[in-house]
């Protein structure tokens, strides 16, 4: 075989190959000598150029250069040749501009080299016509701001159409649950029924498309917050235990005991998830249980990896379709597309929800057995407590009372063991009626019982039965668990005298109450809500003074209508500048605040209120809007509002916020607040200054002293990798001011710090430097009250052995 002796040996390239690669390249190739005239033009320089070589030859190199830049590269071959020590020298590529023959300019890429040195020097550039690639980058530069401000005009019209859509549905919504609770016959609540679970269907669609868009354009935001991961399970839980009593599915969850009991992450897009799941779950599973298990492990510092599981007994997927299940508006079979409608958006959406929390999502199943579906999210702790922690502190009267639990389920059997076991009760479980009395008829003792109401063989009732033959109520309190619905009025319920009722899904703070109750240490809880989620006597229980603001008339019926439902009677005004009004002349303890109107805005209502009242004067103000993005809320926050409400308005949700519009009494928050802004959250300063004790006086000036003295240091930190766009550092400095900012209660600042960790990714941007500008406002504003309040405290410890003496 004939050797390649080229590619071992280049400089056996002779001068006519060399001529020849010169000659038929694209680019130009010119040398100079070291007097800056061209020696060498190949045809690519004349293509390039314009000139023929043989005018140009003997020519000085400027002549190919536009006239204001000439003397610039003129110097630079010369430092170039200058700087040469080696015979042989490449100079990076560089963007210039060249002139042709008939004058006009173009850019060009070059690169150069200098072989030989002194007087022999001669300069070779290699130049390439970029012209049509600069006009290819600007077609697509200007394409690619098309897109992007398509993008933007999409997701404004989705935001505009969500509130357009939403605003209406409010009122359909609304007045529908108000209807229902009127005198209707049969047909009539049956149509109205039909009405509102429409209404609420049409609600969610619209939620499910309008989340997919915002998927798709990258527009959606995550509220990072702390919650209550139990609560969040239990909330899901709740939207389908009605559909699980009806097609009686035993509704259970468990939370792994080592997994923080608070997590800092987006509560409504992790409750979006396991809805989602759980729906899907009971939508498809005929008998058996759905179950929700979070298992997790500190996977970085103070950094968890949770694993969420929804597993089901129903009707399982094929194997050949489980690839098919995640892309978006499929449905694995037409027919039961029929049967059980939906949108194919759901688990798209979830999957989609899972990777932006920092996850993934994946399914297990066997056709005809159910099927599991994972999620995985990442999630910091919201504080040192675990999740077995919940409510321990409180379980002492607990301890040590022997509970036996009756349940065929082996799911619900685990969960109240273990849930007993960690409040330090001594638990025994047993599978059916049969081994409970067993073990009471050779005289085993119990303190207390619980009984699953549905057993084979023997069911809760019959086993209470037989449980009186040996028990009076007094020595053995019973419980039911049961779905709300199963749960039998019967004569014979009464004479057995259970002493509380416990629905599934168990939930660990009903299960607390419930034992407590039937163990004589607590009263049992009163609730005057009726079927259709009023309370009528709420306003004699919690008497509040609310006005509303809404300039939307059929909006201002239905919150009106909703709240007379609860016993309230509400003033109605229509603007801002009617509610400054109203404020002025008497005192609310709470404000409804619609977003948009006219005249004054809601948010410029707040930021007078905020500026212009003190705290014990203030109303609390809750926002109602149909813009529910997490930036809506944000500016409702910003402006001094206290809580959101979004439209069209929940029951439930409007209650919770009724029931949390506590008074404070008026002395205490003069005692305490006088000068206090709703920058700071007075119990939490309160509760300080309670945790004052002889070894520790000077509890709350001494944690003000220590955050003003931080605060200087965390500022500099802050605005350091700001400056520097060190993104991780003004992450980690966010999240420890956001600490500091929370112990105090300085809700604002702290609110600023966790947004500002948030968004830390931006940093060095002018979003984040608004971030921190916002965060010194609210400094600068909290400074003096903490100084005023640490000087108030000062005066009463020093006053105190004055008056005693
Ligand atoms: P939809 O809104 O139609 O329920 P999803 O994306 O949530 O849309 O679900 C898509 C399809 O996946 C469902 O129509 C069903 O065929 C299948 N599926 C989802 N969850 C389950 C489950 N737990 N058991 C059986 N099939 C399921």
């Amino acid at each position: 075989m004939k050797k390649n002796k080229l590619a071992n040996n280049p400089l056996l390239l002779t001068a006519d190959q060399a001529n020849a690669i010169v000659s038929i390249a694209e680019d130009a190739i010119i040398s100079i000598d070291a007097e800056h005239k061209i020696i060498m033009f190949n045809h690519g320089a004349e293509q390039i150029f314009g000139y023929p070589a043989d005018a140009i030859l003997g020519k000085p190199l400027e002549l190919l250069l536009p006239e204001n830049q000439r003397q610039y590269h003129v110097n630079y071959v010369k430092d170039f040749g200058n700087s040469s020590r080696n015979a042989r020298r490449m100079a990076e590529r560089s963007e210039i501009e060249g002139r042709r023959k008939d004058g006009t300019l173009f850019p060009v890429e070059a690169s150069i080299c200098a072989i030989g040195t002194g007087d022999d020097q001669i300069f070779t550039a290699i130049l390439r016509d970029v012209t049509q690639q600069k006009a290819y980058d600007e077609e697509l530069r200007k394409a690619k701001e098309t897109a992007e401000a398509a993008d933007y005009a999409k997701s404004m019209f989705l935001a505009n159409m969500s509130h357009e859509i939403r605003t209406p549905l409010n009122a359909v919504v609304g007045m529908t649950s108000l209807l229902l609770d009127t005198r209707l016959s049969t047909e009539q609540k049956d149509c109205a029924q039909t009405i509102r679970a429409s209404s609420e269907a049409l609600l969610s669609i619209i939620n499910d498309i309008l989340d997919y868009s915002k998927i798709e354009v990258g527009k959606l935001e995550l509220e990072y917050q702390p919650f209550d991961l139990r609560g969040c399970i239990e909330e899901s839980l709740d939207l389908v235990s009605s559909v699980a009593a009806e097609k009686q599915l035993n509704l259970a969850y468990m939370i792994d005991d080592s997994i923080p009991a608070v997590i800092i992450s987006d509560i409504t897009r992790l409750r979006q998830v396991l809805v989602n799941l759980l729906s899907n779950a009971t939508k498809f599973t005929k008998h058996g249980e759905v179950v929700v298990s979070v298992k997790g492990h500190e996977s970085d510092c103070n950094l968890y990896a949770l694993q969420f599981s929804v597993s089901d007994t129903g009707i399982g997927i094929p194997a050949d379709q489980i690839d098919q299940l995640f892309k978006s508006f499929s449905q694995l079979d037409i027919s039961t597309t029929r049967k059980y409608g939906g949108s194919g958006l759901g688990l798209a959406i979830s999957k989609r929800l899972t990777e932006i929390m920092g996850g993934s999502m994946w399914v297990e199943s066997e056709p005809g057995h159910g099927s599991t579906f994972h999620f995985s999210i990442k999630a910091k702790a919201g504080g040192d407590d675990l999740a077995r922690s919940f409510m321990q502190e409180h379980a002492v009267e607990l301890t040590a009372k022997r509970l036996l639990i009756v349940d065929d389920n082996m799911t619900n059997r685990r969960i109240l063991f273990k849930q007993a076991l960690l409040w330090g009760m001594v638990p025994t479980a047993t599978a059916s009626g049969v081994e409970a009395m067993d073990l009471i008829r050779h005289g085993h003792a119990f303190d207390v019982s619980i009984l699953d109401m549905s057993m084979p063989e023997m069911d809760g009732l019959e086993l209470a039965q037989q449980i009186r033959e040996y028990r009076d109520p007094g020595s053995l309190p019973l419980i039911m668990l049961s779905s709300m619905s199963q749960r039998p009025h019967t004569q014979l319920m009464e004479e057995l005298q259970f002493a509380a009722f416990l629905n599934k899904p168990i939930k660990a703070s009903q299960l607390f109450m419930v034992l407590r109750t039937s163990l004589g240490m607590e009263k049992p809880a009163e609730s005057g809500v009726n079927d259709n989620g009023f309370d009528p006597g709420l306003a004699e229980r919690h008497p509040l003074s609310i006005l509303v603001a809404e300039d939307n008339a059929i909006n201002q019926k239905v919150v009106k209508r909703l709240l007379q439902k609860f016993g309230y009677r509400p003033d109605i005004v229509v603007n801002g500048l009617e509610v400054l009004d109203a404020l002025e002349r008497q005192h609310y303890d709470l404000l409804l605040l619609d977003i948009q109107m006219p005249e004054m805005d809601g948010l410029e209502a707040a930021q007078k209120i905020s500026e212009h009242m003190s705290v014990e004067h203030r109303p609390r103000i809750v926002a109602m809007s149909a813009n529910v993005q997490p930036s809506d809320r944000a500016a409702c926050l910003a402006a001094g509002m206290d809580e959101f409400l979004a439209k069209p308005v929940e029951l439930q949700q409007l209650r919770c916020i009724l029931e949390l519009s506590r008074i404070i009494p008026t002395d205490q928050r003069l005692r305490i607040a006088d000068n206090l802004s709703s920058d700071i959250d007075i119990e939490r300063i309160e509760m300080i200054r309670m945790a004052q004790d002889d070894e520790e006086p000077e509890l709350l000036v001494s944690i003000i002293d220590m955050f003003l003295e931080e605060s200087e240091e965390r500022f500099t930190a802050i605005q350091i990798a700001q400056t520097r766009s060190d993104c991780t550092a003004l992450e980690s400095e966010a999240h420890r001011f956001y600490s500091s900012c929370s112990n105090l209660g300085l809700l604002r600042m702290a609110a600023l710090c966790t947004e500002l960790e948030q968004r830390a990714e931006e940093c060095g941007s002018l979003t984040a430097q608004k971030l921190i500008d916002h965060l010194k406002q609210a400094y600068a504003r909290v400074r003096p009250q903490l100084m005023s309040l640490k000087q108030d405290s000062q005066t009463i410890i020093q006053a105190d052995p004055i008056n005693s003496a």
